[in-house]
């Protein structure tokens, strides 16, 4: 499989960070992880085949995850590249997600289920399986974050596997939920003293770390009171066990 970083910053408008977008491909297909507002720029920047979108998990419902969703099917349902195609584009995500896709379509009187292509829209519970590719099997678990909100296992035929922690508070779920996984992409909000506790700070993602023994971990979702601050050299500190790598828009990284 194959990461594309679009944005591994948060809410916070950031020079150098674009809100949360990160573009998987497997071998089953393409799949979206996260929509924010600048992710759908960030596709075409990084010179990938979004109109041959196959999927999109929606981690939770903050605009800096799926704020660019309304706009992408604005655009589909317009732009020339998207008339011909006749394969499904499928949205999944929690308890609401129809909802409020249907919020932001009557908003505008949009249409933006009226595409040259059919839209599928498939709300997941917490603990449920499927297969979100072909090929490529999904699990998904409730994180302290906000009602809605979920981490992602995905699973490939071949054993190879990766978890998106999205946003989230410090749980030991997440560590047993991460086992083993070949990438784990984890959110790391804050340096230190977090303000809230509906995300993570460092000294929580590495301990998570250490305890899920990743073969390699992402960290993302910075805010910029990271800027100024290095990060790989912080990490060191705490002997997380694998590979930690600095996610930053544009990277690419296989597994
Ligand atoms: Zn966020
Ligand atoms: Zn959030």
């Amino acid at each position: 499989m194959k990461l594309t970083v679009l944005g591994s910053g948060c809410a916070v408008p950031h020079p150098e960070r674009a809100s949360s977008g990160f573009w998987l491909e497997a071998a089953g297909g393409k799949l979206l992880l996260d929509c924010s507002a600048a992710a759908v720029h960030r596709m075409a920047q990084e010179k990938l085949d979004w109109p041959e979108l196959d999927a999109i998990w929606l981690s939770h419902f903050h605009l800096d995850h799926c704020g660019g969703l309304p706009a992408f099917l604005f655009g589909t349902r317009h732009t020339p590249q998207t008339q011909t195609r006749k394969k499904p584009l499928r949205i999944f995500g929690g308890k609401g997600l129809k909802n409020l896709l249907k919020a932001f379509d009557e908003a505008g009187n949009y249409k933006l289920f009226q595409q040259p292509f059919p839209v599928e829209i498939v709300e997941i519970e917490p603990q449920e399986k499927w297969e979100i590719l072909p090929g490529l099997t999904a699990a998904a678990i409730s994180t302290p974050h906000k009602e809605e909100s979920m981490a992602i296992r995905l699973t490939d035929a071949g054993g190879v596997s990766m978890v998106y922690t999205a946003d989230t508070g410090f749980d030991m779920i997440l560590g047993d939920f991460a086992r083993g996984a070949d990438l784990l992409l984890m959110e790391c909000s804050f340096y230190q003293n977090k303000p809230v506790k509906y995300h993570l700070e460092l000294t929580e993602a590495m301990y998570l770390t250490r305890y899920a023994e990743p073969k390699r971990v992402m960290l993302t979702h910075f805010y910029p009171e990271w800027d100024g601050i290095d990060l790989l050299e912080e990490c060191k500190r705490f002997s997380p066990g694998c590979e930690v790598i600095e996610a930053k828009d544009g990277l690419v990284v296989e597994f």
